[in-house]
């Protein structure tokens, strides 16, 4: 299997670049984020604990987190491998997908970051709050608070896959095809 973890801060391209993965090879994209959001347009109970955090820009708690990526896992036995972006975003989430994978008997591949300074996710993320329709895009407040949440308590998470020598980071910044073209080479050496 090939188990992907895509990995940058909020506006570095990952649900942009997930999709050309998916094509390229035949994973099943679990965006954490789009499933919050799912929930959250479902009036589900899951989506209203989500939307308290989301709307602050704080994270949802891991055991909540957690608990439902490990569900939507399950619901692809026969898949030829997954993308996770958006997850992990702390440590203990990182030690669960591991938990996770290994009770598949697989593990993950790489963790591959897109590399994109500051100032350039700033301007991405007003751009893409003109036509995304999310909330926590289209608050400078929230924005800022995301920022600072992926500093402190996500962008950690890398040393994790390093210690594993599983991390790889690629610039995120060119055209989408431009990068797509240095994701895949970055894949297709995985193998
Ligand atoms: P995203 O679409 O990945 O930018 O996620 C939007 C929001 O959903 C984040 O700002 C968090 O509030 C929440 N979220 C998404 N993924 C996670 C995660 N792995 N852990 C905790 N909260 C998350």
């Amino acid at each position: 299997m090939l188990n992907l973890v895509l990995f940058g801060p909020p506006g570095a391209g990952k649900g942009t670049q997930s999709q050309k993965l998916i094509e390229k090879y035949g994973l099943i994209h679990l965006s954490t984020g789009d499933i919050f959001r799912a929930n959250i347009g479902g009036g589900t109970e899951l989506g209203k604990l989500a939307k308290s955090y989301i709307d602050k820009g704080q994270l949802v708690p891991d055991e909540v987190t957690i608990n439902m990526l490990n569900s939507e896992v399950e619901k692809h036995e026969n898949s030829k491998g997954f993308i996770f972006d958006g997850f992990p975003r702390t440590h203990p989430q990182a030690k669960a997908l591991d938990k996770l994978m290994q009770s598949k008997d697989t593990n993950i591949s790489a963790m591959i970051a897109l590399d994109v300074p500051e100032d350039e996710l700033m301007g991405r993320l007003k751009k893409r709050a003109l036509d995304s329709g999310r909330t926590d895009d289209a608050d400078p407040k929230v924005i800022a608070n995301r920022i600072e949440v992926y500093k402190n308590e996500t962008a950690p998470v890398k040393k994790y896959y390093e210690a594993q020598d599983k991390f790889y980071a690629i610039n995120g910044l060119g055209s989408i095809d431009e990068i797509t073209e240095r994701l895949f080479k970055t894949v297709d050496s995985l193998k």
